[in-house]
């Protein structure tokens, strides 16, 4: 990928800022870096992507989510009966400072050896896997060509009916989605009972017009939804009357409002976390705002990697 921001230099020339040092990586598509110059320091955009002393605290569990106790073939985690997720890369386009990942990014390939043999294999012996779920990472990372090795392979697994996709392409690169893309993705529509993409956007902020024409342009293929998916952050979006508006304005341009996660207690980004009395709060006023079709899930995920459960179950 050409012009992105990754070194502290290139950070503090383009932004005119200083920046704290951190251990974490940083990484803007320049595009998308404009954005965030444009909205300034006290903005979602830029609390979300550059570096923060408060990363520094020790606080927080560096896997939250216990990924490796489902992995299986090398590349699969299959906690639930009929669906698994995919992970064919673990690039993303950009450096997200509260990913729950955030202490494995980069770390090439650390927990997933890339054995695509063996997830053919596991599929053909576990049938009751009907969807097959591309995340990472960000699967878009992947070129078009060997997201077509994949989804060939998987198209001839005859019990894998569902493709879904999780990204954030459309907000970070909305160029990724190209006539190209559209083609290959119009070829595999016809293959698979429906394809899913989910588009991970937390704020109104970053619904630019380059995100609404990609948007337009997935909308262009047959038999594909848009799902979306947030995390509620602390100082960012918990604020009813922000993400009413953002879900809002994604179910006008198709997308149907997915999950809200509850953010998990991840080292390194413990600063973008709400308690779940706060967050049910902050759910529970949505509700009155929203009809329910225009509602996310909001969800936490269960600790030693049990899975989502509906987030307003913790509330006394
Ligand atoms: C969230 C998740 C899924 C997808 O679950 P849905 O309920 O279908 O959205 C699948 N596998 C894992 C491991 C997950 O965390
Ligand atoms: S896109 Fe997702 S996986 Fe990638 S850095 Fe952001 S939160 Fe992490």
């Amino acid at each position: 990928m050409t012009g992105a921001l990754k070194s502290p230099k290139s950070l503090k020339d383009f932004f005119e800022y200083d920046f704290p040092e951190t251990p974490y990586p940083t990484f803007i598509p320049l595009g998308f870096a404009k954005k965030i110059k444009e909205a300034g320091p006290e903005s979602s955009l830029w609390k979300q992507f550059l570096p923060s002393e408060l990363e520094n605290s020790n606080d927080g569990l560096e896997d939250p989510i216990a990924d490796e106790k489902y992995l299986v073939a090398g590349q699969l985690i299959h906690r639930y009966h009929n669906r698994a997720l995919f992970l064919p890369t673990s690039k993303c386009p950009i450096v997200c400072r509260y990913c729950f990942r955030k202490n494995e990014l980069y770390e090439q390939n650390r927990i997933f050896d890339v054995q695509f043999d063996k997830v053919l294999q596991y599929l053909h012996a576990n049938e009751q896997i009907n969807e097959i779920i591309f995340t990472g990472g960000d699967p878009l990372m992947l070129s078009d060509e060997k997201l077509k090795t994949y989804l060939d392979s998987f198209s001839n697994v005859a019990s894998i009916k569902y493709i879904r996709i999780h990204t954030r392409f459309p907000v970070i690169l909305p160029e990724r989605i190209d006539e190209k893309f559209v083609e290959l993705m119009s070829n595999y529509s016809q293959r698979f009972s429906q394809i899913n993409v989910a588009i991970h956007v937390n704020h109104k902020d970053e619904i630019t017009e380059e995100f609404k024409e990609s948007v337009a342009r997935l909308k262009s293929i047959p038999k594909l939804d848009m799902l979306s998916q947030s995390v509620l952050l602390k100082d960012i979006n918990d604020c009813p009357n922000s993400l009413a508006s953002l879900m809002t304005q994604l179910s006008e341009l198709g997308i149907r409002p997915y999950y809200l996660h509850h953010p998990d207690s991840v080292k390194g980004a413990t600063h973008f976390q709400l308690s779940l009395e706060e967050g049910s709060d902050i759910y529970l006023k949505l509700r009155r705002i929203l009809p329910g079709w225009q509602l996310p899930h909001y969800v936490v995920e269960q600790a030693e990697g049990k899975g989502k459960i509906p987030a307003t179950n913790f509330r006394a």
